[in-house]
């Protein structure tokens, strides 16, 4: 009699989309955390835009927070001229938006021509309320897609075949990542081939700088000549809000 088969908890999480995507990103370049951010962000904004009309949920947020934040308004255009739309979409989005944005802005001077009417003493104590217009309910959207890739990267960082599929690959945990990673224990082996990829790097660049001191002598190999960049990018990841 064969032994039924028993799939345990790793096998079905390998099974699952999540390590899909990772292993999609590790085919890629950058921090795969970061990517798969990315791309998760541009499919929501382009959804967004073709469901906006008939999804009220979507309607509510997008108006209680007046608009978008600078980051997903620049994405928004991108994911409109992606549809390859004539701006209909963004247009009928923004309509009502507006009419609440000049409404706001009136509210708020009506208000502060009133506080410079006022006695110096009552003039402290009032304030005007503003909008943070640093994050978006797209922010929102993200920052839960962020906390779903880390968990399950987290949860398959000590596998053995992520941890051999990340050393081959020309990707490597950016710093913002990578710090969440440790907070969060995980596994010594992800973190010590990350610590190698870091040491190349540093490598690299010591070695284009060293080499601009000797007259001439300038055979800079391909990752010396782009180890400037490679270093910004550990840090500046692209996800940053
Ligand atoms: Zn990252
Ligand atoms: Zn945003």
């Amino acid at each position: 009699m064969t032994e039924p088969f028993i799939e345990d908890d790793m096998t079905r999480a390998k099974r699952g989309i999540s390590w899909v995507r990772l292993e999609e990103a590790l085919r890629g370049t950058g921090c795969p955390v970061c990517s798969q951010i990315e791309r998760t962000e541009q499919h929501y904004l382009e959804g967004l835009l073709y469901e906006y009309v008939l999804d009220v949920g979507v309607r509510k947020k997008l108006h209680r927070q007046h608009g978008f934040c600078t980051r997903h308004a620049k994405l928004a255009l991108m994911a409109e001229v992606k549809l390859g739309s004539d701006g209909l979409h963004l247009a009928t989005m923004f309509e009502t938006v507006l009419e609440e944005n000049i409404a706001l802005l009136g509210q708020q001077v009506k208000l502060i021509e009133e506080i410079a009417a006022e006695t110096n003493k009552r003039k402290k104590k009032k304030t005007v309320r503003s909008v943070d217009a640093g994050k978006c309910f797209v922010c929102d959207f993200v920052k839960n897609a962020e906390e779903i890739t880390l968990h399950s990267l987290l949860y398959l960082s000590d596998d053995d075949e992520l941890i051999a599929e990340y050393k081959d690959s020309k990707t490597l945990i950016c710093f913002r990542h990578v710090q969440m990673l440790a907070k969060e224990k995980a596994s010594p082996r992800l973190l010590h081939a990350t610590i190698e990829k870091v040491k190349k790097m540093k490598n690299d660049v010591s070695n284009f700088i060293m080499k601009h001191d000797y007259q001439g002598a300038h055979d800079y190999t391909r990752y010396e000549l782009d180890s400037y960049l490679d270093a910004v990018n550990l840090f500046s990841g692209q996800m940053r809000w």
